[in-house]
């Protein structure tokens, strides 16, 4: 803990508190708040409160600050868990991770990138050209994600639309020398509609690419300028000058090069981008019994954005081929299914465009034939930056999704923060006894079970052949969950007034309650698209658009196996992520947004109290308290305490520190109040730090 920081910036460690209530909980909060001070600890753990203000806390020289010094030697920062997290990497050659959580504008984001800044400054000390090359690309990778993967939200101007999770690699010297990302759960539905109303826009490299390319370049594309010519953008369109798009597109594109795309890889990903805004303007009508498209000059453009025939782009878009029994006739496609079929297909390229770049990023940052024989083991830090809890007027598919993640880093946070203190009583050899707290568990089981849970019962109904409605699969989880304590819905619960909806079930979160409309439950999980438009991609003359829709290949007689579900792929990959997370040592960085209206001097006292509940730092508190608050290694409390006794002062005489440390605190009269470890003395209640302080103030 820091210590040393005056009290009127408040406790710099939450397990300080005189008493640990909310109520003191969040005045300190609120005081470190307005005193600039927007780190403080819980322990190990970092609590941050984003400023909305630039803070002149992230330079060199604080970076030289923090570098190789303990946690408690210096105020809260998020560099000294950083330095922890690479400290324990370096010298204990241990994997570990940081975990930063929080809702949406909390500053998750800002926060994984000033940790990738103090990594990269504090490593390659000799300087070695590849090392450099490494981080150089770590960092363009940022940027490249940003464009693809961030749009303006009501919350947040630079809002995150998928999960991250990047680790990286360092040889035995502590240099980085490659990295990995793996991507979340895109929201992908934000390519064809945003929310009406406030500005609120698509993703941030359409409007990039929109403003920022050359003359030439656009007119290839057969892009205009102005953001309201496309139907799919042009309710959250308005552009707002303080965005510079066009900076951006170029930052962008270079640091594509830098990263290591061809020219090719580039031109394909921003005739992709077209391709979409195009789609958006398809209009479909009919003529009798035939489905057209009204405006087929589009049809050529896209045939030229997708170096295929137009006549191809015709067929995909009004026909599938369906194979019964041996024939394979094609099927005229509907209006509706006509337009259902296009914006899923502007779904799925955006999509699989930014799996596509983060595999490239993958392919070229990735560590590859590491020799461990010779360099030694290859030691890792991951960041996972993925979205926080979501509660919207209207929930749905996505935020259910994006919840159980949460309720899945919860679990984990608990049993980590739990496991880990045991397990360090145990390695010091110090009696333990259990405390309680609220065990999520439960959640989890209810979302991802086997044939109890919801996304079970959800894949089930996709399963049938029939035509399943949403309401049948509400009914279906009525069914199975009439008796559990953490669901309800409007039929089981017909006099709640909190359940406005027929088509709502409720989910009592460990973070609250939410409402979920099942509405468009069935279509998202399923997640279709026609295989005639994987066909279509996949036989492009452009061979990176080719290689990327390779289960195109397929002809329609050989698509037997039905594509895993979208629930399916998103709990597996979170039970993966949670395994991951679970095999490194974890830190945690929980971030809290003080206000929705991004100012620097507000602080929302309900809003950021919620954020505490939720987030389980008052629980966090006292499971660190039940223990002990504080703990040292002896030569370092030796150095810090040592002038308050005069057995110790200036030198001790005795055989270890381990006993000097013994003789200082029964000198003091603290005996009672701590526990030897093997390494550590264990200090229990923060008065006792307190005093210490105070006698080593007195002396200094
Ligand atoms: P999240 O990823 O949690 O949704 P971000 O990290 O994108 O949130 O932060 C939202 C905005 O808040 C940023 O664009 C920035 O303006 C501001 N912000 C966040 N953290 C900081 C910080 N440490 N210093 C200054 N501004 C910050
Ligand atoms: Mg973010």
């Amino acid at each position: 803990m820091a210590e040393h920081e005056s009290l009127e910036f408040g406790k710099a460690d939450f397990v300080l508190l005189d008493n640990v209530s909310l109520e003191e909980f969040m005045a300190n909060l609120k005081l470190r708040f307005e005193k600039g001070r927007i780190y403080t600890y819980i322990g190990e753990v970092v609590v941050s409160v984003n400023p909305y203000r630039a803070m002149n806390i992230y330079g060199r020289d604080t970076i030289e600050q923090y570098k190789g010094r303990e946690l408690y030697e210096r105020p809260p920062h998020l560099f000294a868990i950083a330095d922890a997290a690479y400290k324990a990497m370096k010298r204990r050659n241990k994997d570990t991770c940081i975990v930063i959580s929080g809702e949406s504008g909390a500053g998750k984001t800002e926060a994984s990138k000033y940790i990738m800044q103090y990594i990269a400054a504090i490593t390659n000390p000799s300087q070695r050209a590849e090392v450099e090359r490494v981080k150089n690309m770590l960092l363009k990778s940022n940027c490249v994600l940003e464009a693809f993967g961030n749009a303006k939200t009501n919350r947040n101007d630079n809002s995150s639309r998928f999960g991250k999770y990047m680790d990286i690699n360092f040889d035995f010297k502590g240099d980085p020398i490659g990295g990995h990302i793996n991507n979340y759960l895109l929201e992908k539905s934000r390519v064809i509609f945003q929310q009406e109303g406030e500005l609120q826009r698509c993703f941030k490299c359409i409007f990039q690419l929109m403003k920022g390319a050359p003359d030439a370049q656009l007119r290839s594309l057969h892009i205009q300028r102005d953001p309201t010519a496309y139907t799919y953008i042009k309710v959250g369109g308005q552009i707002k000058s303080s965005i510079n798009d066009s900076a951006d597109f170029k930052a962008v594109t270079d640091a594509m090069k830098v990263i290591g795309f061809t020219t090719e890889e580039i031109q394909t990903v921003y005739k992709i981008l077209a391709t979409i805004l195009h789609l958006g303007n398809l209009k479909f009508g009919s003529d009798g019994d035939v489905t057209l498209i009204e405006n087929s000059k589009l049809v050529s453009i896209l045939g030229d954005l997708l170096s295929t025939k137009d006549e191809n782009v015709e067929k995909a878009l009004l026909y599938r081929t369906v194979a019964t029994g041996r024939d394979v006739i094609d099927k005229q496609h509907t209006h509706q299914e006509a337009s259902y079929g296009r914006d899923a297909l502007a779904k799925a390229i955006y999509e699989r465009l930014f799996c596509w770049i983060v595999g490239r990023i993958n392919d070229i940052i990735e560590v590859k034939n590491y020799d461990v024989r010779v360099h030694g083991k290859n030691t890792v830090i991951g960041v996972l930056d993925i979205y926080g809890f979501e509660i919207f007027q209207n929930n749905s598919f996505e935020q259910f999704c994006i919840n159980y993640c949460n309720e899945k880093l919860q679990q984990l946070f608990i049993q980590l923060v739990l496991k880990q203190e045991q397990e360090e009583y145990q390695r010091e050899g110090i009696p333990w006894k259990h405390i309680d707290y609220f065990n999520n568990q439960i959640i989890v089981d209810l979302v991802e079970q086997q044939h109890k849970g919801i996304f079970a019962v959800l894949d089930e109904a996709c399963m049938n052949v029939g035509k399943v409605t949403d309401e049948m699969f509400l009914q279906a989880l009525n069914g199975k969950l009439v008796k559990h304590a953490h669901y309800t819905s409007r039929k089981l619960s017909p006099t709640d007034k909190n359940l406005e909806f027929d088509r709502d079930f409720r989910i009592r979160h460990y973070a609250g309650d939410v409402a979920y409309s099942v509405v468009g439950f069935i279509d998202k999980n399923k997640d279709t698209l026609f295989q005639d438009f994987k066909r279509l991609l996949y036989n492009s003359s452009n061979p990176v658009l080719k290689a990327m829709w390779p289960e195109g290949k397929l002809r329609i007689t050989e698509v037997t196996k039905r594509p895993l579900t979208a629930a399916t792929l998103f709990k597996n990959s979170m039970i993966s992520l949670v395994e991951n997370l679970a095999s490194k040592e974890p830190y945690y960085v929980r971030c809290i947004k003080p206000n929705e209206v991004k100012s620097p001097l507000l602080f929302e006292h309900e809003r950021c109290k919620h954020q505490v509940e939720y987030l389980g730092l008052l629980e966090n508190v006292r499971v660190r308290r039940a223990g002990f608050a504080n703990r040292q290694i002896y030569p370092r409390f030796l150095q810090r305490y040592k002038m308050i006794s005069e057995f110790t002062w200036p030198n001790h005489d005795l055989p270890s520190d381990k006993e000097a440390v013994k003789r200082l605190l029964q000198s003091c009269g603290f005996e009672h109040d701590v526990a030897y470890g093997k390494t550590k003395v264990f200090i229990r209640t923060p008065r006792t730090i307190f005093s210490l302080e105070e006698q080593r103030a007195e002396m200094v």
